[in-house]
């Protein structure tokens, strides 16, 4: 049996290139006994805004999509990441971290050599070694990847399209898995909710490949399942740019009100459909 997940954050509409997350995610569940479930990562409360929850779901089903079950809202389990974490605390792997962002590229612009990551400069681990913490601010909480790599040994992933991956449990760095403002992040949230909702196959845009190597060292730490991966092309605009919340035109709720076919809409959700030239709302 196969359960898989398309994940939206209610902090937009959703265009084409969630449309081709869902129709992968739906697609592979689409054999008898197997579940598609919806799951609203909603933990970042400055950029959530209400009235999506229900546009979303009225889009998805516009679209065709049925799935199983009422929709989880991360924000109604904090407590379950919360505990999460106070495991990865008792087990030594995660540490405060008491920086600005503004101190960390402050830190960064001293160093020689800066710790690279697939997408720029990695955290260069400054508070890792810490005697006595500044206690007038509230931490973030890091993971620390020397700590972990000692107790994770070697780990791998297998994704469907990209084949097996082993980890390299630096990629990212000492991520942040507890923002100071939210108690938690993306990273430690999906691994909870993956396994508490017992998802066998993940299904995500290529984006999210490097995270992927975070959230087996999470997994493998929490002694939480391994899901199998399959990270899918992103759909991109007419200039080859991943769609956003600029592209207001490529939104289903558009593409809708222009009168197009829930069908064709589905076609056009995919990496390989060029979409003509639209008005951009920005
Ligand atoms: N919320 C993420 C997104 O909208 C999906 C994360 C995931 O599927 O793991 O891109
Ligand atoms: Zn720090």
């Amino acid at each position: 049996m196969i359960t898989t997940r398309f994940a939206p954050s209610p902090t937009g509409k959703l265009h084409l290139g969630h449309a081709y997350a869902a129709k992968v995610a739906y697609d592979l569940a689409n054999v008898s006994g197997s579940r598609f479930l919806v799951r609203f990562e909603d933990i970042d409360h400055t950029r959530v805004r209400p009235e999506y929850y229900g546009e979303i779901l009225k889009d998805l089903e516009w679209l065709g999509f049925s799935w199983n079950g009422e929709p989880w809202r991360q924000k109604d389990r904090f407590n379950h990441y919360e505990k999460a974490l106070e495991q990865l605390k008792e087990m030594g792997v995660v540490y405060p971290c008491y920086c600005t962002r503004r101190e960390v590229e402050e830190e960064l612009t001293h160093l020689v050599q800066a710790p690279q990551g697939p997408e720029g400069p990695l955290y260069p681990g400054t508070c890792r070694a810490l005697k006595c913490p500044p206690n007038e601010r509230d931490p973030s909480w890091r993971l620390d990847t020397k700590a972990a790599s000692h107790i994770i040994g070697d780990l791998s992933f297998h994704d469907t399209i990209h084949g097996k991956t082993s980890v390299n449990p630096t990629f990212l760095g000492d991520v942040i898995l507890a923002r100071k403002d939210i108690g938690t992040s993306y990273h430690l949230a999906v691994v909870v909710d993956d396994a508490a909702q017992e998802i066998t196959h993940v299904t995500r845009g290529e984006d999210l490949l490097p995270s992927t190597h975070v959230h087996r060292i999470l997994q493998s730490l929490l002694g939480l399942p391994e899901p199998k991966y399959l990270h899918h092309k992103l759909v991109t605009d007419q200039l080859g740019k991943r769609l956003a919340k600029r592209n207001d035109a490529l939104s289903i709720a558009s593409l809708r009100k222009e009168g197009l076919s829930a069908n064709l809409v589905k076609k056009m959700a995919h990496p390989d459909f060029h979409t003509p030239p639209r008005p951009s709302s920005s």
